[in-house]
């Protein structure tokens, strides 16, 4: 008998109907003689829409409040599909996070996990019942209600994985699995078989939204395989494992294994980041010092940056520019940190530029195959796009445009790879990614 835990995404629980058709599936996963754990999302949009309506009532909502707010709608999903499981002839029974042992810190709208105690949910399946976990919810040790973040019922369902030793970790969602690209915006994206933890890091990291990064890194730390694939089909998805598998190299020496992937593909995907906006301070002395000033007070702001460049500073004047990349959300309070200290730290001025795109090309085989930066902007160059910032780890590469030039690059390194599947187009079965 195997322990699986599967999460549906607010796509897959969207209404009445979605919920029921979701049930049936759980119901002959259980009948086939395992033991299922769900992880349940909010339905549809319910989440935004509960954060638009906060917003109608203030501009600030007190962080612990949104919590308990947010948190209502993943209690709506999981009673409902209990319902409609036990319907279905088969007993079910749900909990909330508090109720399902997932402890956390403190710090409301993106809790860490510190401890997962999951006895009421081993329970439940011990007595043969499916156990229905709401979401991207816990408490703390103060007793108050936390959220992990968005997207974090992902992060619920490796964490309960982990914790109750389950056999696999099935992450539906409304596409057949892991792309090469987004297919919304590369119709001849081709799924991905597996990929492993440390290119799936890089691929959520670079804006791929078919899995939180939080759970990926909860993956990776205690080895819980991760399958994602369709609520809407029966098709095999994508896993997410630690090595290649059974295409390891098994004359590479103990421990690396993981390192030298015999036939890893050199590219396993293009993932592209519209949330990011760029800074650039102008006229920056270039002297010892001046880049740790500028980027404690960033820090201070709580901005999380990404890429960072400098310039060459003009002999005649000694003066620099530099500029770096951050969320759109950090902007605000960074600008104005900057321009707080803009005598202190001597630069001549701020410029904002929230129109950019990234593009990410991410692979392991990177590593051990030269050429890959050249063929990216060779490709870029011939469909006439001009880079702005580049960033680079072992296993990928990271380019800024222009953000009405991004779903061309995309294309166009996509093609450029030979990534484009020869047969057919990538269906996405509802519309929201998650
Ligand atoms: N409902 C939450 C969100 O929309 C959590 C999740 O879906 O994973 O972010
Ligand atoms: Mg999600």
């Amino acid at each position: 008998m195997a322990l699986v835990v599967q999460k549906y995404g607010g796509s897959s629980v969207a209404d009445a109907q979605s919920i029921k058709r979701v049930a049936k599936r759980i119901a002959a996963t259980k009948r086939a003689g395992n033991e299922v754990v769900v992880v349940v999302s909010a339905m549809g949009d319910t989440t935004d829409e509960l954060l638009d309506l906060a917003g109608q009532i203030t501009p600030l909502p007190p962080q612990r409040e949104l919590d308990i707010l947010l948190t209502s709608g993943e209690r709506i999903s999981m009673s409902l599909l209990a319902m409609a499981i036990t319907n279905l002839g088969v007993k079910a029974k749900s909990f909330t996070g508090q109720q399902a042992g997932l402890m956390t810190d403190a710090v409301h709208g993106r809790a860490r996990l510190v401890d997962v105690v999951p006895h009421r949910i081993r329970e439940t399946v011990e007595r043969g019942q499916v156990a229905i976990v709401a979401g991207f919810q816990g408490v703390s040790s103060t007793n108050d209600v936390t959220t992990l973040g968005r997207g974090g019922s992902d992060t619920t369902a490796v964490a309960l994985a982990a914790g109750l030793g389950a056999d696999v970790c099935e992450i539906y969602t409304d596409v057949d699995g892991v792309f090469t690209a987004d297919p919304r915006i590369v119709p001849g994206a081709r799924k991905v078989d597996r990929v492993t933890y440390e290119e799936m890091l890089e691929l959520a990291a670079s804006g791929a939204k078919v899995l939180a990064l939080r759970a990926v890194e909860y993956a990776r730390r205690y080895d819980v395989p991760v399958h994602v694939r369709s609520s809407f089909s029966s098709t095999t998805g994508t896993l997410v494992t630690g090595t290649y598998g059974d295409r390891i190299d098994p004359n590479a020496p103990d421990g690396e294994q993981e390192e030298t992937p015999m036939e890893a593909p050199i590219i396993s995907g293009v993932a592209h980041d519209r949330s990011e906006a760029k800074i650039t301070v102008v006229g920056v002395p270039d002297k010892p010092g001046t880049a740790a000033r500028i980027f404690e007070v960033v820090a201070g702001a709580g901005a999380n940056i990404d890429m960072i460049v400098q310039n060459v500073s003009a002999a005649h004047t000694g003066l620099t520019d530099i500029s770096f990349t951050l969320p759109h959300g950090d902007s605000p309070s960074t600008l104005a940190a900057l321009n707080g200290l803009q005598d202190e730290i001597g630069f001549a001025s701020l410029q904002y530029d929230d129109q950019i795109g990234k593009l990410s090309l991410v692979g392991a085989g990177m590593k051990s195959h030269p050429g890959v930066s050249a063929r990216l902007f060779g490709a870029l160059r011939d469909a006439g796009i001009n880079i702005e910032m580049i960033s680079t780890s072992e296993i990928r590469i990271s380019v800024v445009t222009r953000e009405d030039a991004l779903d061309d690059a995309v294309r166009a390194i996509h093609t450029a790879f030979d990534l484009d599947s020869a047969d057919g187009e990538a269906v996405v079965y509802a519309g929201s990614g998650r």
